[in-house]
């Protein structure tokens, strides 16, 4: 077995896109014993045993039905999508001699992180078969293909001192090469790396990434160096803290569940974001499955707990002014509690106590987290998924730097402790059950 830690950075490096991030943790939960179901299959009735789906390919649903009549969900949700650069339809075009590709903006991208890296091309092609019918194929050109290059110190002067203002339309796009007559075309490159013929692509989904792969970095490689930490990290825990809980889940009377959901860095509204109907559809008729009634389902609803996880924002010491006093969490030191009154995040006092007793119970430390009154605060898919079900919340997630950035900074000695506490969670009691 891969160390966990190991295994975390494979997992980064092999999910370039949100497509590559699901089907990387499928392989993972195959490998355990889950199987992959349709949602367009029945699923009534569904033997104890784990399970799962991938809607859209690129959200997936998790999950065990133990053997025993549940009394509740247990939910961590993450998100597979980071803000990244991705293609428009007809990318291509030629300006000054170069061959340049045309780029929109995915989420709240640091835009100038992404100037002068390595950049790879990966995504999702729509290839059409010799039956006609139309099957979707992951693609990735894992080499320094593009480039978005700074302009020179010389013809800017004062970027320095009066910042580096970007130009999202005007400046973002990447070079593919120098132009020249009979070159390959997107197509026929895309084509090349999926080994399918170019006439047969029919559709596309293709975004760009750094091809520097992930690293431990720091004195004593204390640290993690990679892209999408916001939100892989937290994905691959889910996963992980579920393959280590699966041991113990048909004993229990609760059903452990790991969501997670694309398109979290542009609103989550999508046919299978976490503001859709596929999470309740989907649990609904897991409840319901073994000859449960609706009623069942929503008594099950009434003794469930989510985890909201994803990434927390540590204290920057060169900008520790950013942070609330008191608020300020430390790599290596604990997952983090999120909290903010305004509902950004869900958790409320009674959802703290029981996440913070579950560290205590596997012996890790926890932090806590409120952003500067004086400044908007960010939101995950904690509130989002509380409202769609009426359910009892917690917003946690491991602390990093660089939030957003092409290439992010977190605690090597941190998913260890998420996934322990993830582990217990999924086989918890109800901390409120009367
Ligand atoms: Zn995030």
């Amino acid at each position: 077995m891969h160390d966990p830690l190991d295994d975390l950075l494979v997992y980064l490096g092999e999910s370039p896109t949100p497509y590559h991030a699901v089907e990387a943790a499928a392989r993972r939960l195959g490998k355990a014993g889950f199987i992959r179901l349709s949602e367009a299959a029945a699923w009534s009735p569904l033997a104890p045993g784990r399970y799962y789906i991938t809607p859209g390919g690129s959200s997936l649903l998790a999950w065990i039905v133990p053997d025993a009549a549940p009394t509740g969900f247990r939910i961590v949700g993450a998100h597979t999508d980071s803000p990244n650069l991705r293609l428009k339809p007809k990318a291509e075009y030629a300006k000054e001699g170069y061959d340049q590709l045309g780029v929109e903006v995915y989420g709240g991208v640091l835009l100038n992180s992404w100037f002068d890296l390595d950049l790879g091309l990966a995504g999702r092609l729509l290839v059409r078969g010799a039956d006609g019918k139309t099957a979707p194929r992951l693609v990735e050109i894992r080499r320094p293909l593009l480039r978005i290059p700074r302009l020179a110190i010389h013809l800017d002067r004062e970027v320095n001192e009066k910042g580096f203002l970007v130009h999202r339309q005007d400046h973002m796009a990447p070079i593919l090469g120098m132009a020249s007559d009979g070159a390959r075309g997107l197509r026929a490159l895309v084509a090349e790396a999926a080994d399918v013929e170019p006439a047969d692509v029919i559709g596309q989904d293709l975004m760009l990434f750094d091809v520097n792969p992930p690293t431990l970095g720091g004195r004593d490689r204390e640290l993690i160096f990679s892209a999408r930490l916001d939100n892989l990290a937290m994905c691959h825990a889910a996963i992980a803290a579920l393959v280590a809980y699966a041991g113990d889940a048909a004993t229990r009377d609760v059903i452990p569940v790991a969501a997670l959901f694309d398109h979290e860095e542009v609103g989550s509204e999508s046919a299978y974001g976490a503001a859709s109907g596929f999470l309740p559809r989907a649990l609904e008729r897991i409840a319901t499955a073994r000859g449960g009634t609706r009623d069942d389902y929503l008594r099950t609803l009434a003794g469930s707990i989510c985890v909201s996880a994803d990434m927390a924002h540590a204290v920057h010491p060169n900008y520790d002014g950013k942070h609330e006093p008191r608020h300020k969490p430390e790599l290596n030191a604990g997952p983090v509690i999120k909290v903010n009154a305004q509902q950004r995040y869900a958790t409320s006092g009674a959802t703290a106590a029981m996440f913070s007793e579950l560290c205590r119970e596997v012996v890790i430390p926890v932090q806590h987290y409120a952003h500067r009154t004086d400044l908007p605060c960010g939101s995950t898919i904690g509130p989002i998924t509380s409202t769609q079900l009426g359910i009892r919340t917690v917003d946690v997630g491991n602390p990093m730097l660089s939030m957003h950035s092409a290439r992010e900074m977190s605690g090597a000695k941190d998913p260890a402790m998420m996934t322990r506490v993830m582990q217990a969670f999924y086989g918890a009691r109800d901390p409120e059950a009367t």
